[in-house]
């Protein structure tokens, strides 16, 4: 895949830019491993400053970033600023809570005192994908600076004026050199990089073919590694739920970022009773929709990021069709128009036990089942092979209560949309992956806790 900036909205090819070769990547590794030995000790209260100058530097130029973001993988700029004043809140949050996270922990044993240390690792690779360009980056590096750790960002290859962007934030910011660096560099290159002495850690958020071929090369060197993959995520709404806000929030839930979010939900789950309902509901507000240029404030849905995406898509909803499924709205990509248009789709009647019912789709396609009860409900949801999020809508304490220790994920959201929190762990079960991102749990994934015993 070539690295270059290629407007979705238009299919224009923006600017290209040259892969780093084998010795500039040397290089690049060479100096991430020497400013680890210095980064190591610095203080908190140090990063901590350039940390919240990184956060400053989000806030005042967010236009600019924005910009960057939908011109390059064509999310709708007002969600692109949302974006980056996202980012800047989770340098803030790691600002103020990283020392209570890492500071040490006494525990009582027989030692004349023992306790429990985290110290960084060292070089940490993040393989990072397009959807969200900043944001992934950030709640990743966040936390891993704070740590003491030093970051390589091999970013996707559809997003690398937005790579470039983020290594300059947080040198601006002040940041020892060499602390946090982009590698242009295509897949291919990644196996290399966490095979290399240097590096000590890497984490993935992206597809599932990219997680197993970085984890296996990982797991071979006895490499940590985080992984956050796709998901299916379940909207399910059984008869007691306020309806009207459970079908506002579905339509956000899917349509989120163009439909291209991991924690979209994809799979609608209704209860009989109310499921004509809901479907008339939905369908009214996905065709008020406006599809259109991501760069204009009044845009609901732009272009899918590349035109494989829409390729894919098409081709799934095909099976779909072609597995029982009939389908309410859309259908088809948009083709009167260059760029990756697909239009908000709802598709009904899948046997849910066909294959496809249990695939990712990444689009703005919902998929709409029916069930008899919430036992059926829930065996459902369970019946795919991902784990990530879950929104769940009932009025009822005993439903409440079943959904939230039945569901197999990563989170269940009740009455809520699923969406990521940096004081709330964020992460997968199942072949979404594991580790977790964000709150605590987030910035101790990558330290070594260390047993410290004096007698
Ligand atoms: P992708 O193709 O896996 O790309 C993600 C990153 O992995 C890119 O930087 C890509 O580089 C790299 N990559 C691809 N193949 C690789 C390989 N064999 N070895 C090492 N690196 C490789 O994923 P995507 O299609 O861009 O992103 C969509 C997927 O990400 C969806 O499944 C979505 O659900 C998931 N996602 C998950 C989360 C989460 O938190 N769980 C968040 C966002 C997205 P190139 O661009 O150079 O190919």
């Amino acid at each position: 895949m070539a690295i270059a900036t290629i407007n979705p909205a238009t299919g224009e090819t923006l600017k290209s830019f040259e892969p780093l070769n084998d010795a500039e990547i040397a290089a690049k590794l060479d100096l991430a491993n020497q400013a680890f030995e210095q980064y190591r000790k610095t203080s908190f209260q140090a990063r901590s400053l350039w940390l919240q100058k990184a956060a400053e530097i989000l806030e005042q130029e967010k236009a600019d970033f924005a910009k960057v973001m939908t011109l390059e993988m064509g999310k709708p700029y007002k969600a692109a600023i949302s974006e980056v004043e996202k980012c800047a809140v989770v340098c803030h949050y790691y600002t103020e809570h990283a020392a209570d996270f890492l500071a040490d922990v006494a525990v009582k044993t027989d030692a004349s005192h023992s306790f429990v240390r985290y110290q960084p690792l060292g070089v940490i690779l993040a393989v990072m994908p397009w959807n969200f360009p900043f944001w992934q980056v950030f709640r990743f590096a966040a936390p891993a600076l704070m740590a003491g750790n030093v970051g390589l960002l091999k970013h996707a290859s559809n997003v690398p004026q937005c790579a470039l962007a983020i290594a300059e934030i947080i040198q601006r910011a002040g940041f020892p050199e060499g602390v946090f660096q982009t590698l242009l560099i295509g897949a291919a290159k990644v196996a290399d990089i966490i095979s290399d002495d240097r590096v000590k850690a890497a984490t993935l958020t992206g597809s599932e073919p990219a997680g197993t071929s970085l984890a296996a090369t990982a797991g071979k060197h006895i490499k940590k590694t985080v992984l956050e993959l796709g998901g299916s995520d379940p909207f399910i709404v059984l008869a007691s739920a306020d309806l009207e806000a459970a079908v506002a929030t579905a339509t956000t839930a899917r349509m989120l970022n163009n439909g291209q979010s991991c924690i979209a939900a994809k799979r609608f789950i209704i209860e009989e009773a109310i499921a004509d309902q809901f479907e008339k509901l939905l369908l009214d507000k996905f065709l008020a929709l406006k599809v259109g240029d991501p760069m204009q404030p009044d845009t609901d849905l732009g272009p899918l990021a590349t035109p494989d995406i829409l390729q894919d898509l098409d081709q799934q909803v095909q099976v779909a069709k072609n597995s029982g499924g009939k389908v309410l709205t859309g259908g088809y990509p948009i083709s009167d128009r260059p760029g990756n248009f697909y239009p908000p789709t709802i598709i009904t009647d899948i046997p849910p036990e066909a294959p496809i019912a249990q695939e990712e789709f990444f689009g703005p396609v919902a998929l709409l089942f029916r069930v008899p009860d919430i036992d059926a409900a829930i065996k459902l949801a369970n019946a795919t092979p991902f784990g990530l999020g879950a929104s769940a809508w009932t009025t009822n304490d005993q439903e409440r209560l079943r959904l939230i220790a039945e569901i197999e994920a990563g989170a269940v959201f009740i009455n809520g949309l699923v969406k990521s929190d940096p004081r709330l762990p964020f992460g997968g079960i199942k072949r979404s992956g594991y580790g977790r991102e964000l709150s605590i749990q987030g910035i101790q994934e990558f330290v070594n806790v260390k047993t410290i015993w004096v007698k």
